[in-house]
């Protein structure tokens, strides 16, 4: 039986032991090859088993692992700092804050808006505008944050009530209005709900620029990050991005929302920052929102002991180098493009499929039970455990979402390989979700 809880989504379930990895394919101690279709949790954007980068680590384990941030900084943590900045390449420079998830990146990205109005002496500007079908995060603040019914529902009554405006999900809008005549109107909610809340208790406006995890992939309407960033500008409230599934090359541009030209006051990144070779994630926030903090107390009130290590900045930095190096964003786009194509013309027919959607190598299957209608399955047929379960059984690794207004009662998977893969790989990707697809669909007597 295994015995990581940690890892265990349900405790009947036993899962294959993994003993290597190589490229987009990962290895059981049967033998048996998975491919890696989904990234892990779209993660492992470089592949497994990259020399150059276990080279890098092993070079930064023999000079040192470990310094606390409050004592010294370092080589690697410098470099990855201005790394980042460059590849913002926005108007005005960022500062990165280290730490070691995405959950802990959206978390201090928080407190920093919060420390940015206190040091002006704003101090009830402490509130963070969020919206539904979203996730960033697992630890209580990041909770607080994300508009996953799922995840929130065990601990709702410890959790702040942050999620107040719809989502710019057009294939299921709880508004039920249509682009473009809708006129971005859930962009328009962000301004009612600034309006009643008061825009003197709000520090920051939080988003995901595609959404990942609680909706399976959406991308937003053209117009609406410009609307979004009109309305934070004119009531005086930051702008968080949470980047951490979408930033460093996965949706085909180094960053989400450079799809639509618009900068945030404040990212937080993590997951392909290290394409999974160590656990690192960054806050980084613009000049504009560290002044005040930098001229106040001079510091910023969050940290963890492992907080810019230089082992895991030195991993993060070459993978990052190898990124540009093999000019991996570049690929994305071409592949993600080919990717979604393939998967529409296979199927994009399915009964059992509702939307398939996506852009640069981050795609979402939403399943339906009426393609009319667009009515969810039943919860308890747990159609994506399903799905996700069959997928592996074949040798496919997908990463399970959810859908729907409900937020975690509707059904997707999110399918996101890593950003190396070839036009043979995705062609067998593709014929092994179709078997599972057909399969699941016989068995809900499509
Ligand atoms: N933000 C987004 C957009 C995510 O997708 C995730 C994880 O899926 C997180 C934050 C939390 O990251 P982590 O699981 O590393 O804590």
């Amino acid at each position: 039986m295994n015995r990581s809880l940690l890892i265990k989504p349900s405790m009947k379930e036993e899962y294959p032991t993994v003993t290597h990895g190589e490229g987009i394919y990962l290895y059981d101690k049967d033998g048996k090859r998975y491919i890696d279709g989904s990234s892990g949790a779209v993660t492992t954007s470089i592949g497994h088993g990259v020399s150059e980068i276990i080279e890098a680590m092993h070079e930064q384990a023999n000079k040192v692992s470990f310094v606390y941030r409050s004592q010294f900084t370092s080589e690697p943590a410098e470099k990855l700092a201005v790394k980042l900045n460059e590849l913002l390449n926005a108007d005005e420079d960022y500062w990165s804050f280290f730490v070691n998830s995405g959950s802990e990146a959206t978390e201090t990205a928080m407190k920093i808006a919060i420390q940015h109005w206190q040091e002006q002496g704003y101090f009830k500007k402490n509130k963070i505008l969020s919206r539904w079908v979203s996730y960033h995060g697992i630890t209580l603040g990041a909770l607080s944050m994300s508009g996953h019914v799922g995840r929130r529902e065990r601990f709702v009554s410890i959790l702040e009530d942050y999620p107040a405006v719809s989502a710019p999900y057009c294939y299921q809008c709880s508004l039920k209005k249509t682009y473009p005549s809708c006129q971005l109107a859930c962009a328009n909610e962000i301004e009612t709900a600034i309006k009643r809340i008061g825009p003197g208790q709000i520090a920051a406006f939080i988003a995901e620029p595609i959404i990942g995890a609680a909706g399976g992939v959406i991308i937003p309407p053209d117009g609406y990050y410009q609307q979004v960033k009109e309305i934070c500008n004119k009531y005086n409230i930051l702008f968080i991005a949470d980047e951490v599934m979408t930033g460093i090359g996965r949706t085909g541009e180094m960053f989400g929302l450079h799809h639509w030209g618009i900068q945030a006051d404040i990212i937080a990144l993590g997951k392909g920052m290290s394409a999974g070779y160590t656990a690192i994630a960054a806050t980084l926030a613009s000049e504009k929102v560290m002044k005040p903090i930098l001229q106040g107390s001079n510091s910023v009130m969050s940290g963890h002991t492992y907080s810019a290590n230089p082992q895991s900045a030195a991993t993060a930095l070459a993978v990052l180098q190898y990124i540009e190096k093999y000019q991996l964003v570049q690929n994305v786009k071409v592949q993600g493009e080919y990717l979604l194509q393939k998967l529409l013309f296979e199927l994009g027919e399915s009964k059992i499929i509702g939307d398939i959607r996506g852009i640069g190598l981050m795609i979402g299957v939403e399943f339906v039970s009426d393609k009319s209608t667009k009515r969810p399955f039943d919860k308890k047929l747990m159609i994506t455990n399903k799905i996700v379960g069959k997928a592996r059984e074949k040798g496919l690794l997908v990463y399970p979402s959810s859908a729907g207004q409900e937020g975690a009662h509707g059904d997707a998977i999110i399918i996101s390989p890593p950003f190396i893969i070839t036009k043979s790989q995705m062609d067998e990707l593709v014929s092994i979700l179709k078997e599972v697809v057909l399969e699941i669909q016989k068995e809900v007597g499509g």
